[in-house]
Order: structure tokens, then C-alpha cells, then sequence
């Protein structure tokens, strides 16, 4: 959409072809219903990240709020510089882009999944069931694997990979984390401010600090989320769960956070607890500290034991939740065989592609939208030339 509201105007022919009834139907799932659409703190990218970074040098996030602007949208920012429409509803990101697709005279065709692109005599020919669709330029925008029914089956990859790009193997990323089955029994349901650290074995690999849950399949929350990409190649993926943030030691933070330094977390818990035992001892050691289901994980220890469990609670992990439960796709279609200018195809000219379908996706937080927006309306701009 953002694409094609980039591309018309001006007397251009632009059709949109939606393989769904209606458009934007995974829009209206962001954010929890209230869509995330921009944020306005920089952040890495992975898959091919360099790539993303150009893309939102030449259309960055001022460029997007300014553009959903002039489409009518009132937006408020929030903590983290998360950027929600003003009334809170994602419907009103979908309408303002509908209305000026309607405004701009753009042709929305729905239920016209595209099969297959052919290029015939230096324009493109797309096939969608029973009709074929011929146009000078094509973007291709199908988004990725993630959300269940609100993302393609990967399918859709075979649109670019067929003309001779490359896909690099999409894999469920920021998802839930499972775990062996022992290691959170009992805890289902507890949500706990902490900073969690993956490891492969004893090796740090990443961390993120926020609210983590527990549920029956392992440990959820968007700080687990962050590092679930991550999961993928390790050996022995372990998570190390620090709750200093649940007893007050450190600011609870909700952002990725460098890896810390686990001697001196662990001393600081061990003082803590030497603090604690000189008024309470025993059973009132553990009472009013944390909740009573993880208390029972951890009677009977000794202090330095007890204070090696808070700063280090070792849930060994046997892989990620799949595509269903995913906010979006790692990997997909090798974002360098596209210009970061134009987001053209550097091996088809006239042939563009554009957000999650390309192998590049962010942090939870409103970076996933930024990329597909900004590299959505350069596509659209230059396929209009
Ligand atoms: C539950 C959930 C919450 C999320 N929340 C946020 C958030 O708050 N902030 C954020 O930044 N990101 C969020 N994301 C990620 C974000 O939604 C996606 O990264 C983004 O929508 C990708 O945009 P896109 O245009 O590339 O793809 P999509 O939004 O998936 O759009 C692609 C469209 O192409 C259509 N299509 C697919 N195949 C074909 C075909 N063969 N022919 C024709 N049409 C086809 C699809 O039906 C779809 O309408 C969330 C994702 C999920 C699942």
C-alpha cells in the first residue's frame, strides 16, 4: 500500500493485486490492535542489516511519520520512541492508507493471489488464478511467513526466485521460547520483570531486559521475543534469567541490553541477600521476595545458592514456537541483489520488492513497519519514473 500510494498520482496506472479478501489484514493485528507503525530510536537490523540501514538513510522514519501525516494520520509517541496512531487503533493506519489508495485512483483487485511473474518483452506478465495482470514495472510486497493465517505460506517467495533471486531460509523470529518441560513447571502464568541472557552452553550470546512470562511451553514476553532469532543454529541454547529488576537492584528496563557482567550480578544479589538474612532467616528469607510458585523453586538452598538461582535461572530451551506465533520472518528473499536506492532489481530492471518478504527484519518495537514502509515508498517512487 505504501508502495502503491508512492507510485500514483499524476495519471499513473497502479493496481494493487491482495492474494486475502481485503488488504491490510495484518496491519490490524500489530500492536496488539493499536499498530506500532514507526520508531524514532535507532536500532540494528539483522539478515542483511547494512542493507536496511541504507534504505532508511535515503527514507527514514521522519520521512514516514511525514508521509502517514499527509495521509491524515494523527500519531503519538510513546516511551522508546514507539510511534502509535494518535486513537490508539490500528483500523486508522489501514484507513487513512485505503482512502488515498481511493483517492489517488488506485485499483485494489482482492482475492488475486499472483502465481507467477513472467517477463515478456521487457514488461512483466502476473498471473493471480483465472486473470493475468500486464504491467511496465511490478513490485513485489507479499510480507513474510509470520502471524499464521496473516502471512503467506512461503509460496510467495517463488514469485522473485523464479526470475533468479536468492532466498535465504526463513526461520520464526521474535516468537515465544520452548524449553524443556521441567525447568518452568510450575511457573506458568507468572510474569516477572527480568534480564535475560541466552547462552549457547555456558557461552553468552545475547540479552534483553523487560517483563518475561512463564507459560506451559517455556517463556514468553517481548524480551524473550527479542532474542528468539538467535535461537536458531546454537548448540545448547540455554536462557539465563536475571531477576535483580523484580527485587528493586536495577532499574527494570524494557529494551535489548549489552550482555552483563554475571560475577558482579551475582555479587550484588549475594549482598543483598546477606542484607536480608541479618532481619529475616529460614522460611521468612524467601517470604515477601518473590512470588510464592518460584519461592518453592528455591527453598532450602543456601545463600549462595539461592542468590546463583536469581541472578541465573537456567531454563534450558529446545527451540522456538513456529511461524503461527511469530511476529515476523527471519531470512527471505537477498535483500543485496535489490538497489537501497530504488529497491530495484539489480538483475531485473523494471522488477522492485519491498518489506519482510526481503531478508532484513528488526527488533520488536515498530521497526518491522518502518522497514516495510520506507522501503515500500522508495520502491514506489522510482517504479513511477
Ligand atoms: C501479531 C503481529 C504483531 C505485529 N506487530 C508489529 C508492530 O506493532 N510493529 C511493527 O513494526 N511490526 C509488527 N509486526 C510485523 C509487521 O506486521 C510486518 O513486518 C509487516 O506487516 C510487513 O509488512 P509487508 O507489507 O512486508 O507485509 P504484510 O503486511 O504481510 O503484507 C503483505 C500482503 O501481501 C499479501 N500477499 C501474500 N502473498 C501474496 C500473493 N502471492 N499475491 C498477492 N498478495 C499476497 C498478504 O495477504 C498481505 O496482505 C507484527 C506482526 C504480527 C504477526
Amino acid at each position: 500500500m505504501a508502495a502503491a500510494l508512492s507510485a500514483s498520482g499524476n495519471g499513473k496506472s497502479v493496481a494493487v493485486l491482495e492474494g486475502a479478501p481485503r488488504v491490510g489484514r495484518k496491519l490490524l493485528a500489530t500492536g496488539n490492535g493499536r499498530c506500532n507503525l514507526i520508531n524514532m530510536k535507532d536500532a540494528p537490523y539483522y539478515g542483511e542489516g547494512d542493507f536496511a540501514k541504507e534504505v532508511l538513510h535515503r527514507c527514514g522514519k521522519e520521512e514516514v511519520l511525514a508521509f502517514f501525516h499527509r495521509l491524515g494520520l494523527v500519531t503519538r509517541e510513546e516511551d522508546g520512541g514507539r510511534v502509535y496512531p494518535g486513537c490508539g487503533q490500528a483500523a486508522a493506519v489501514l484507513d487513512v492508507m485505503r482512502k488515498a489508495m481511493d483517492r489517488q485512483g488506485v485499483t485494489v483487485i482482492c482475492d488475486a493471489k499472483a502465481e507467477k511473474i513472467e517477463k515478456i518483452n521487457g514488461a512483466f506478465r502476473v498471473f493471480a488464478g483465472e486473470e493475468a495482470f500486464d504491467c511496465r514495472r511490478v513490485i513485489v510486497a507479499c510480507g513474510g511467513m509470520a502471524g499464521g493465517k496473516l502471512g503467506h505460506d512461503g509460496g510467495a517467495y517463488a514469485l522473485l526466485t523464479r526470475l533468479g533471486h536468492t532466498l535465504k531460509k526463513p526461520l520464526p523470529a521474535l516468537v515465544p521460547l520452548l524449553s524443556e518441560k521441567g525447568a518452568v513447571k510450575g511457573l506458568s502464568g507468572l510474569r516477572l520483570p527480568a534480564v535475560l541472557t541466552l547462552c549457547d552452553g555456558e557461552r553468552p550470546v545475547a540479552s534483553a531486559a523487560g517483563e518475561a512470562l512463564f507459560t506451559d511451553y517455556g517463556v514468553s514476553g517481548i524480551c524473550a521475543m527479542q532474542l528468539s532469532a538467535q535461537v536458531h543454529g546454537l548448540k545448547r541454547p540455554v536462557l539465563k534469567m536475571d531477576f535483580s529488576p523484580m527485587l528493586g537492584l536495577v532499574p527494570c528496563r524494557y529494551e535489548r541490553i549489552s550482555i552483563p557482567d554475571e560475577r558482579k550480578t551475582y555479587e550484588r544479589m549475594l549482598a543483598f541477600l546477606k542484607e536480608r538474612e541479618a532481619l529475616l532467616s529460614g522460611e521468612d528469607l524467601l517470604c515477601g521476595l518473590f512470588p510464592r510458585l518460584l519461592a518453592e523453586k528455591m527453598r532450602g538452598l543456601s545463600l549462595e545458592k539461592l542468590a546463583e538461582k536469581l541472578c541465573a535461572f537456567r531454563v534450558p530451551l529446545t527451540g522456538v514456537r513456529g511461524f503461527e506465533y511469530a511476529q515476523v520472518t527471519r531470512g527471505g528473499i537477498c535483500a543485496g541483489e535489490f538497489d537501497t536506492a530504488t529497491m530495484e532489481s539489480k538483475k531485473i530492471p523494471g522488477l522492485y520488492a519491498a518489506g519482510e518478504m526481503m531478508n532484513v527484519d528488526g527488533d520488536c518495537g515498530g521497526y518491522n513497519l518502518l522497514f516495510a514502509f520506507a522501503s515500500g515508498m522508495l520502491a514506489g517512487k522510482a517504479a513511477a519514473q
